[in-house]
């Protein structure tokens, strides 16, 4: 058997804490959850990074985001080659199953996945152009945003490079021929936005520049 240990004690009394207190006070509001399924309004597509909360700074309840995480919020394009893509997945779900009417891609600062790619396409991170470095390979994604990058301190490029990635994963879900069709349905938004960890700052993709906006 898989060796599995008992929970740490401090997430097994965290977890008591919360069903005394939160869950006890809305059990109505998580038993309608469970009678009526969920009915997300909004998808969103965020990074793996502990600091982004999208549940946090939107306000969200349980039952409201469909989220999906993986390194740098990335969307692969279209590839119906018969093999596991989880990020895919979820999106089909959460389009043509759950049918929600936004689709937000958050990509955020200080993004460690956004760096590894900056370092491996600057020549800087010769283990990450291993092929058998996961990460890696998820990150050749966003070469093509590498290239596009102008000049500058490796600062303002690798937030340009975030930048980019919401772009690109935003570009990719056009691929999709079920979200394309929403999208030109006007039965689905998509999104693009950038959360600064340090400052709390929200940007928002205006699509009539290409230019990321304070919200
Ligand atoms: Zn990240």
């Amino acid at each position: 058997m898989t060796p599995v240990k008992p929970l740490p004690q401090y997430l097994v009394t965290r977890y008591h804490g919360w069903k005394a207190t939160t869950f006890a006070e809305n059990h109505a509001w998580y038993r309608r959850l469970a009678d009526e399924g969920q009915r997300p309004r909004a998808m969103v597509i965020s990074c793996c990074d502990s600091r982004v909360h999208v549940t946090s700074i939107f306000g969200a309840d349980q039952g409201e985001f469909f989220i999906h995480r993986n390194i740098a919020n990335l969307v692969p394009p279209h590839e119906p080659d018969g093999n596991q893509h989880g990020t895919s997945a979820a999106i089909e779900f959460a389009v043509t199953a759950l049918k929600v009417t936004h689709l937000i891609v958050m990509g955020h600062s200080l993004c460690g996945g956004v760096k590894g790619c900056y370092d491996m396409c600057s020549g800087n991170a010769p283990e990450l152009e291993e092929k058998s470095s996961f990460v890696g390979r998820w990150m050749d994604l966003l070469r093509p945003g590498f290239e596009r990058l102008p000049e500058g301190t490796d600062a303002e490029r690798q937030t340009l490079l975030e930048y980019e990635a919401v772009k690109t994963s935003l570009d990719n879900l056009m691929t999709f021929p079920f979200v394309r069709e929403a999208v030109e349905a006007d039965r689905l938004s998509l999104h693009g936005c950038h959360n600064d960890i340090a400052e709390g700052g929200l940007k928002m993709l205006d699509p009539r520049t290409g230019v990321f906006e304070a919200v």
